[in-house]
């Protein structure tokens, strides 16, 4: 029997004495995120909802857009499932705009996607009901969505477990690109919001990432990924490293570098946390859902809501400069 420690789960399946989402983290459901985006949003100028489809399971995949300003810039979160951390920054980020930031509204518009797989995050939910392994990245159709984007897709995969190509891993890339339903969505949100910048949320490692990802080496605009990345990580009271995404492994089929490569788009991916066995307390090293997930989502959004809000400044510093 584990004693002390997290609250939590044996990585292997075996029972143990799960947790309260709504008081660990506490961690909202995509339902009360969305409940919160249009409470929060709701009211304030050029708000819109967006209807994106449905995933596999029939659950709407929504996108909401506030500002009526030129630059524009997405947020995109609960690509991977269990990262639910990403989520609550989502709405951390949208809470700053609508309060103190509102200010930027007047010359941005700012996109937010904050659960892109619902399938999976609700699957994630049943399994720690259940009190078995939460360890669920993909979609309903065990799909990873970061890899399942056209640039490098068909390429010979040589980044090893992480690439994407083995179907029984948990970052299979899909059939085809774009074959999945939340991917759809996402493509249609990108050709509606049209940003000039974007970031992606996700969880472990205290990382600023920008492209490329699917090779070794930079893209064209890496001093101006690496400026901005720079401003951000000195927005945060713990700064995180900033680097390519390549640094860690190379992947096929990214998000972010489809975005770059074929939608003109500057993303940026946020690994938030230094979790995993880097996680305190030890005892939660055998967590899983501790791995991705603080026990504080306050205190780690905390530490990047001003970071990924100067994203909205760069956006509308670059479109001052494209219009003069
Ligand atoms: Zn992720």
């Amino acid at each position: 029997m584990r004693r002390g420690g997290a609250p939590g789960f044996a990585w292997n399946g075996k029972r143990n004495r799960g947790v309260d989402l709504t008081k660990y983290g506490p961690y909202r459901t995509p339902v009360e995120i969305y409940e919160h985006f249009r409470k929060v949003l709701g009211g304030l100028p050029g708000y819109e909802e967006h209807s994106l489809g449905e995933t596999r399971r029939g659950r709407r995949l929504y996108a909401w857009s506030v500002g009526e300003g030129a630059a524009s810039v997405l947020y995109t979160a609960g690509c991977h499932a269990i990262e639910f951390i990403g989520v609550e920054q989502c709405a951390a980020i949208a809470d700053e705009l609508a309060g103190p930031r509102r200010g930027l509204l007047e010359k941005a518009c700012v996109w937010f996607m904050p659960v892109l797989n619902p399938d999976g995050h609700y699957k994630v939910r049943e399994l720690i009901r259940r009190r078995l392994c939460p360890l669920v990245k993909t979609n309903a159709r065990r799909v990873d969505l970061n890899r399942n984007f056209p640039v490098g897709f068909h390429e010979p995969h040589k980044g090893g477990i992480m690439a994407g190509s083995h179907v029984k891993l948990i970052n299979y890339h899909g059939p085809a690109p774009i074959s999945e339903p939340e991917s759809k969505a996402l493509e249609k949100l990108v050709d509606l919001a049209r940003p000039a910048f974007a970031m992606n949320l996700h969880s472990f490692g205290e990382k600023i990432c920008f492209p490329p990802c699917h090779y070794k080496g930079r893209t064209a605009d890496h001093e101006l990924f690496e400026k901005i990345g720079g401003e951000m990580a000195a927005l945060q009271p713990h700064p995180y490293k900033v680097c390519a995404e390549n640094e860690m492994y190379l992947t096929y089929g990214d998000i972010s570098d489809w975005m770059y490569e074929e939608k003109g788009i500057k993303p940026f991916l946020l690994e938030i946390g230094a979790f995993g066995m880097f996680a305190s307390p030890p005892s939660s090293w055998w967590n899983i859902f501790a791995w991705t997930c603080p026990p504080d989502a306050a205190a780690a959004t905390a530490n990047n809501t001003a970071a990924c809000v100067h994203l909205v400044e760069a956006a509308i510093e670059n479109a001052a400069h494209s219009a003069s």
